[in-house]
């Protein structure tokens, strides 16, 4: 017997439920049911008519994705569709919560759609490095054109009940009991085939408009340029023809290593939330926020906090800066209001949740202080002890600290089970990474409510243990160590960032510190210098561009020259001189890099770090760096992360790459043991 798909009958209307919790996933069993279901109806001669719905809270919401990295097992949902628009007898499909990629599929397959309001459909295949291969691309086309199939296919759109009503994707729309409506539906529909519907003729240069705005947001990847030629063909061929194209296509997408990686990249961040649903603590729950410190982050953090919900008061002691914080914070949702982003009612709500304050008395009642003041020790001690003197007992308390060690934090304060780390990326309401700190003293559930609150927040968490640099700027310094050895050995900036730009980094490093600042970095090194091993390799580039007061965007040069109003740096003759000089003084003879070098070595920085971080207990999930990389750090989603790379490279290889890297970076490079990586 199927467990995931039944059936009963509702005078001469079949119900056909799929259920697949949690989110009726289309797996192999439903696919099976489905397909029985189909035979069961031709064949019950009380049965005029059927409707497909889904148990509980939603209608089909994917397929499951575990089944993309395996041989697709029969039958598969091209052949549940073909039986669906085969059967004699018309069958509606009735959607509610979300359908999307497969089970969107499926509904296009279905002579009518009927939703509940607030339902979503969509196809978001091209997240996944696939393309939709059910009849998604040819069926689509022939309701809503050519043009906006492009834009929501490539898009990986998912559009709202309402929308898809005018679009003509769906037929009809209820407020409520969408089954009884759903099979009183059925009783009137007559067969209605998407498939013998033909495409709405298009103007090339519409066409060819919305290709260009789909490449683009699309980074130009392979699968989206293979979607845009599939929907085309949906105007150009018959049907059975499109549909062939476009399974194989899809096929061979779903194996290639883009579509891999897309999918390690998936289970990873989803798999510290289903830890998360499965612990059986219950996390103290959060609803009152005060954030300390009104500065660039202070601010930011204040605004994704409102943003999720919570009622924020963000305190400074400095009355300007309390001033300049909490207009920006205004200014943030009266600007997206302008723009249409957001509804007055909704930015009225979020602002009546926020408060800003320079008395300390007024954290008295909330849930979790976010301190975000000024990167020092001294700062951080003294504000955490106002903290511990005015919030309540059981608040949390978390720093943002980038660099500074939270255990020493902590072992100040009264209770250091409540201390941790929240590390936000600049900016805080946009950058979708937050590493939770775990100290040595920290209580679990303060963890585990630490995601809970990511969750909310909308962001991507990872889990680290109290260690400079914690996961992110630890692997991003080796990182930029190696590209700062490559500009000695022969490579200038410019060629490097063009590298790792073109492998799909947001920027290249340069261009990143450029803008970032390269003072902030100048002096932590130099308060490092006393402690910095003599005998190391030291590239000595940018302190003389610091030096020269070129520190980057701000003041008009550094890696590159600004000309005013300009978006993007110039090569810089001056600096051209500085690395030559570099290069010289060292006695190191310049030799050419290729694009490929360039890449495999920052590529193999990474790896070791990330084998460094595992050895030293830092990261308990190897996975948890590519996360970090991903989201934080611009590093391209398709490429999946460096451990996602290690482990395509294979032990054998990368051991021999490391080895060979070892010798070109010279003293100061520890080799890390690789097999951590493959555990
Ligand atoms: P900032 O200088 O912009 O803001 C710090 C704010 O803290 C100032 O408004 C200051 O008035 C306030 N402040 C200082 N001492 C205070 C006290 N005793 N009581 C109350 N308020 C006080 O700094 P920022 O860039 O927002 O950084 C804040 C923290 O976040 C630092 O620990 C930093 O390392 C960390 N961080 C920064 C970034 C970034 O990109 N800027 C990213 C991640 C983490």
């Amino acid at each position: 017997m199927n467990t995931q798909v039944t059936t009963h009958l509702e005078s001469d209307v079949m119900v056909i439920t799929v259920n697949n919790p949690p989110i009726n996933a289309g797996s192999i069993e439903v696919r099976k049911g489905l397909l029985d279901a189909i035979s069961a109806l031709e064949k019950n001669s009380q049965a005029k008519s059927a409707v497909i719905i889904g148990a509980g809270n939603t209608f089909i919401a994917g397929s499951d994705i575990k089944e993309f990295s395996l041989p697709l097992a029969e039958p598969h949902l091209p052949q549940v569709i073909e039986a669906i628009e085969n059967c004699s007898k018309p069958i509606v499909c009735a959607i509610h919560g979300s359908a999307l990629g497969g089970g969107f599929e499926l509904a296009l397959g279905c002579d009518a759609r009927i939703a509940l309001q607030g339902a979503v459909v969509g196809l978001p295949e091209v997240t996944l490095g696939i393309i939709p291969g059910a009849g998604g691309t040819q069926r689509l086309p022939r309701i809503i054109g050519v043009e906006k199939s492009i834009e929501l296919i490539c898009g990986g759109i998912r559009i709202k009940a309402d929308e898809a009503l005018q679009l003509g994707i769906i037929n009809k729309i209820v407020k409520e009991d969408l089954l009884s409506n759903a099979v009183e539906f059925a009783r009137s529909c007559k067969k209605n085939r998407i498939r013998d519907i033909s495409t709405p003729d298009a103007q090339a240069s519409d066409v060819s408009l919305a290709t260009q705005k789909a490449l683009k947001l699309g980074k130009n990847r392979p699968n989206i340029h293979k979607a845009i030629e599939m929907i085309v063909n949906a105007m150009s061929m018959p049907i059975d023809q499109g549909l062939a194209i476009e399974r194989q296509v899809f096929q061979d997408l779903r194996v290639s290593t883009e579509a891999k990686a897309l999918r390690h990249q998936f289970f990873a961040e989803r798999k510290l939330f289903k830890a998360l649903s499965a612990n059986e603590q219950m996390p103290q729950s959060i609803e009152k926020i005060a954030v300390i410190g009104a500065g660039t982050m202070g601010s930011g953090i204040a605004m994704a906090c409102l943003s999720a919900g919570y009622s924020v008061l963000m305190l400074d002691q400095n009355e300007s800066a309390l001033a300049n914080g909490a207009k920006k914070v205004i200014d943030f949702y009266e600007a997206r209001v302008k723009s249409g982003k957001m509804g007055l009612e909704k930015a009225d709500a979020i602002l009546k949740n926020f408060t800003y304050s320079s008395k300390w008395s007024d954290i008295t009642l909330v849930d979790l202080v976010i301190e975000a003041v000024f990167e020092d020790m001294q700062v951080k001690h003294e504000v955490f002890a106002k903290i511990e003197e005015y919030a309540n007992a059981s608040a949390l308390l978390a720093s943002n600290t980038s660099y500074l060690d939270i255990d020493a934090i902590a072992a100040k304060t009264k209770n250091p089970t409540r201390v941790f780390g929240l590390h936000f990326f600049s900016p805080a309401q946009v950058m979708k990474l937050l590493e939770i700190v775990r100290c040595k003293m920290t209580a679990p559930e303060v963890i585990a409510a630490g995601l809970q609150f990511a969750k909310r927040l909308g962001k991507t968490p990872v889990i680290s243990a109290n260690s400079f640099g914690f996961i992110g700027n630890r692997i991003y310094a080796a990182y930029r160590r190696q590209c700062e050895f490559m500009l000695e050995e022969g490579a200038y900036p410019e060629q490097i960032d063009k590298a790792l730009e073109d492998y799909g980094f947001a920027m290249g490093p340069f261009a990143v510190a450029d803008m970032s600042g390269l003072d902030i970095a100048w002096a932590m090194r130099k308060s490092q210098s006393a402690t910095r091993d003599p005998a190391h390799r030291y590239v000595t580039i940018p302190d003389t561009l610091c030096q020269a007061g070129r520190f980057g965007r701000k003041t008009g040069s550094g890696y590159y020259q600004y000309l005013e109003g300009a978006k993007k740096g110039l090569s810089d003759p001056v600096v051209k001189q500085v690395i030559d000089e570099a290069s010289a003084a060292k006695g190191i003879d310049r030799r050419e890099f290729t694009s490929e070098e360039i890449v495999h070595r920052v590529l193999l920085a990474m790896i070791n770090e990330v084998a460094h971080l595992i050895s030293e207990g830092v990261v308990s999930d190897a996975t948890d760096c590519d996360i970090a990389l991903v989201n934080g750090y611009g590093f391209p989603r398709w490429h999946g992360g460096p451990v996602f790379v290690a482990r395509e490279m294979g032990l054998q290889r990368l051991s021999l790459d490391m080895e060979l890297l070892a010798k070109q970076s010279g003293p100061g490079f520890i080799p890390a043991n690789l097999d951590k990586l493959f555990e």
